[in-house]
């Protein structure tokens, strides 16, 4: 014969202890609540009080985008892409141009003449600044990049340049005499040599004369399309 199962409820020695432990337990677990309370009272305070006090990242922390200059102040990129190839997001435009004697932004035989990286589409990766062959594109601890519209969340070279520091003079210029692009990644050049003076940026624009005539330009255009054989 199977034992018939022990019956468990409401009347019995079994139910007065059931009812004291869950009067216990209505007088406890308030005194645990406030110990919690008490004990956190004594705990470093982890509240952030930004933007007052700015948040200090890690060394590291992938933050806005930075185009590095050697140490005489021309630019390091030369308008290869490979960053904007890289790039999972489709976030960077490069455009590159030749340099010229008369105007020279890098070393070498080009630069990025038009640079544009896109926050609304950066996921801050890194996986650019790995791409970039030359260390012209790292990245800064800067994270305030929050904005109200599109089109200021589209950093352009000159927003993305960095500054200029001692012994450095504004790109376009000549290159360090004597040297020559080789010279400049094994950090022979350490600063912009003594007169140098920075160039004319013909191609921003800055060649134009203030004071040219306007008559005498469209007459001069006239003269080139006609020679060219296009009406106007
Ligand atoms: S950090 Fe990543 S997402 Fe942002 S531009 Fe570089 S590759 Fe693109
Ligand atoms: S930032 Fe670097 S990878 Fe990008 S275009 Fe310039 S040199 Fe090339």
């Amino acid at each position: 014969m199977s034992e018939k199962p022990e019956l468990t409820g409401s009347s019995g020695s079994a139910g007065s202890s059931g009812r004291a432990e869950e009067s216990g337990d209505k007088f406890q677990n308030p005194v645990a609540g406030f110990g919690v309370t008490f004990k956190a009272m004594f705990k470093k305070r982890l509240t952030e009080q930004y933007p007052e006090t700015p948040k200090v990242t890690a060394p590291r922390f992938h933050g806005r985008h930075q185009l590095n200059r050697h140490p005489d102040g021309l630019e390091k990129c030369v308008g290869c892409e490979l960053c904007a190839w890289a790039c999972p997001a489709d976030a960077i435009y490069v455009e590159g141009a030749d340099n010229t004697e008369e105007e020279r932004y890098s070393p070498g035989e080009r630069y990025g003449r038009v640079y544009q990286i896109n926050y609304a589409r950066c996921i801050l990766c890194g996986l650019c600044i790995e791409a970039c062959p030359t260390r012209a594109l790292t990245m800064t601890n800067e994270f305030e990049l929050a904005n109200t519209t599109r089109e200021s969340l589209i950093y352009t070279k000159d927003e993305l340049l960095a500054g200029l520091q001692e012994g450095m003079v504004d790109s376009p210029h000549a290159i360090y005499p004597g040297m020559d692009e080789q010279d400049y990644y094994r950090g022979v050049v350490t600063e912009a040599a003594a007169g140098t003076v920075r160039q004319t940026a013909v191609s921003k624009g800055e060649g134009d004369k203030p004071d040219e005539d306007p008559i005498e330009s469209t007459r001069a255009a006239d003269a080139t399309r006609h020679d060219k054989g296009v009406d106007a």
